[in-house]
């Protein structure tokens, strides 16, 4: 037996006891290894006449043994000699596959410039389809958190020996002479004992083990093939002749096996816009985020530059009915090389875009070495940013092309927008401002702030708005229908957190004053209910506080019969039809007053 280097063997430990936290990872890694190696293949077919094989012959087997309790990945591949493998399984954190990426990388950068000095492309073009994963050379070891033994059989290419290296994980390993047919590799996993159907129950079955290839290695871009059983009715037999029984037969079920290719392959994000049809991704989204409806919106984004990605971004036609809750988890899947990283990655997501959906695809992410989590999240940052812009643009569109669907989309997550506002203490009122709607007590349907101030008297310093709980009674409060009677318009906001965000946000756009274009001042928000709406003159001020006070003695009067119901009842400006109002002072209206009561702990 050789034995595993001392340094190794912590290695080793430390690998299968700490580094992932996902045991059945191991699938992935198996299957990222098998894919690798049929990459390899394909790449030595392009470059040596001695290697023939076509592309579409080249794919990896899954297999379950539910009596032998294995597992096993096979790939027909490149296949590893004896001293490959010696060096690459014998070798903990030696990835021969890294090695080959970094020097493919640099041959194409020589083509690359050869090709110009000489006019004439290297042929090599096709390098940039062989998408290597491995890296940090670990991987294959992740096969021991599920393995009392892994067993090996490998078969290089151009070789007609195979060699079978066997360990344990734990002290060192045995190589042997063996069969193969051909190049390739088979990685057999013999289950641990101890693993009960239930703790392993996701990978020591025929279903557990197609849903993680569907999980984690979707889009491989070879075939994952696996035996996987099925049933069928069978017509009863007829039933024979002078057999006078009356009840036909029940039909018969029949089980029987048969090979499927589990993964779907072709990353959809990674194909141009141009060249899906809409159909299509509505299938990709429905079946990949499970939702019954077709998607609101498609967004796809292909970034190239220092940070490559793909991404496919979906907004969804409803609110998944969690949405509003603690536990909707939001976030975009993260693959990297077409293979799952994270399903909800919230670093790529601002709150207020919670809502959408979607899948984030880039090699030149830094991962960590369990390829759970990520190294820089400068990155990530900088890719959230780029998405933010995007989603934000594709709503601004909506709103201007489709104000119909917009409508719709903002009954589903205006809440949302105007949640993150409020959140944000106005921060990303930027972003979201403009794309908010509000009901116009005037137009009697729902108008953005622009459109409000479009419409609004010349002169206008101000955007109204009242709040309560239902539109119709708002409409006819007496201090609505004063503004409105002056020529302005008031947008009624009848949902709780609607005064929370109008208060976030204070001031919107702005307008010159008195026509100086030097002298520029936002439209301040205000509250018909609470603030001073400058909407009456000095003289009618004076007026006012002349009669309160001719009439101190009614007025202190009525105060008292009220009791410690109201502050000050005083002469009003505001009223046109009604003989009084109730109001508040100090920028929070009665509404608001009534939330924060509402609240546990007020
Ligand atoms: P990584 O994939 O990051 O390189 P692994 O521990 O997963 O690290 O694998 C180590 C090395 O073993 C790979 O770089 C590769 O050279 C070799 N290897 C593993 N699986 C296979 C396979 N199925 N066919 C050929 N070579 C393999
Ligand atoms: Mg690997």
């Amino acid at each position: 037996m050789r034995k595993f280097k001392t340094e190794s063997k912590k290695l080793l430990d430390l690998m299968i006891n700490s580094i992932y936290t996902n045991r059945e990872i191991f699938l992935r890694e198996l299957i990222s290894n098998a894919s690798d190696a049929v990459d390899k293949l394909y790449f030595r077919s392009l470059t040596d006449p001695d290697v023939a094989v076509g592309r579409d012959d080249l794919a990896i087997t899954v297999a379950f043994d539910a009596e032998a309790r294995t597992v096993t990945v096979s790939d027909n591949g490149i296949g590893m000699t004896k001293d490959e493998m010696d060096k690459n399984l014998g070798t903990i954190a030696h990835s021969d596959s890294y090695e080959f990426k970094a020097a493919r990388a640099e041959e194409a950068a020589e083509a690359a410039t050869e090709g110009e000095a000489e006019g004439e492309p290297k042929g090599l073009a096709d390098l940039t389809d062989v998408d290597i994963i491995g890296q940090f050379g670990v991987g294959f070891y992740s096969a021991f958190m599920v393995g009392k033994k892994v067993r090996v059989i490998s078969r290089a290419v151009g070789s007609d020996e195979a060699w079978a290296w066997e360990s344990d994980g734990v002290e060192g390993y045995d190589m042997v002479i063996a069969e193969r047919s051909e190049h390739g590799t088979d990685v057999i996993v013999y289950l641990k004992d101890d693993t009960d159907e239930e703790s392993f129950g996701t990978f020591a079955t025929e279903h557990g083990l197609t849903s993680l290839i569907k999980r984690y290695s979707n889009y491989v871009r070879y075939p994952i093939k696996m035996e996987v059983t099925r049933t069928r009715k069978v017509e009863a037999p007829e039933a024979a002749e002078g057999d006078d029984a009356e009840a036909p037969a029940a039909p018969q079920w029949e089980t029987y096996t048969e090979i499927e290719t589990i993964n779907s392959m072709i990353p959809i994000w990674k194909r141009r816009k141009s060249e899906v049809s809409q159909e299509e991704y509505n299938e990709f989204y429905k079946t990949d985020f499970h939702d019954f409806e077709d998607p609101a919106r498609t967004i796809s984004v292909h970034a190239e530059g220092s940070l490559n990605y793909d991404a496919l971004l979906f907004v969804p036609s409803r609110a998944p009915w969690d949405m509003y809750s603690k536990d909707y988890q939001r976030g975009l899947a993260l693959y990297s090389a077409n293979v799952l990283i994270m399903d909800k990655c919230e670093e790529l997501l601002p709150d207020y875009f919670g809502f959408v959906r979607g899948v984030v695809d880039s090699s030149d992410l830094t991962l960590n070495i369990s390829r759970e989590t990520l190294q820089h999240n400068g990155q990530l940052r900088a890719i959230a940013r780029r998405l933010e812009k995007k989603i934000k643009a594709d709503l601004a569109n909506m709103r201007d092309d489709d104000r119909e669907a917009y409508e719709r989309f903002f009954e589903q997550f205006g809440r949302t927008l105007k949640f993150g506002i409020y959140q944000s203490y106005g921060m990303a009122k930027d972003v979201l401002a403009d794309l908010l709607l509000f009901y116009s007590a005037k137009q009697q349907k729902m108008i953005t702030l622009d459109e409000y101030l479009a419409d609004a008297p010349a002169g206008a310093d101000a955007i109204f708005y009242a709040a309560g709980d239902s539109r119709e009674r708002l409409s006819q409060m007496p201090l609505v229908t004063t503004v409105l009677a002056k020529g302005y318009d008031v947008l009624l906001c009848d949902q709780d957190v609607d005064e929370f965000c109008m208060m976030a946000m204070g001031t919107y756009g702005e307008h010159a004053v008195d026509g100086d274009d030097e002298n520029k001042q936002p439209y301040f928000i205000k509250n018909v209910g609470a603030d001073d709406l400058g909407l009456t003159t000095e003289e009618e001020k004076k007026e006012a506080e002349e009669a309160t006070e001719s009439n101190a003695e009614l007025f202190e009067a009525m105060r008292e019969a009220l009791g410690d119901k109201v502050e000050r009842v005083v002469v009003s400006t505001r009223l046109t039809d009604a003989p009084a109002v109730v109001t508040s002072e100090g920028g929070v209206s009665l509404a608001m007053v009534q939330v924060l009561k509402s609240q546990p702990g007020a």
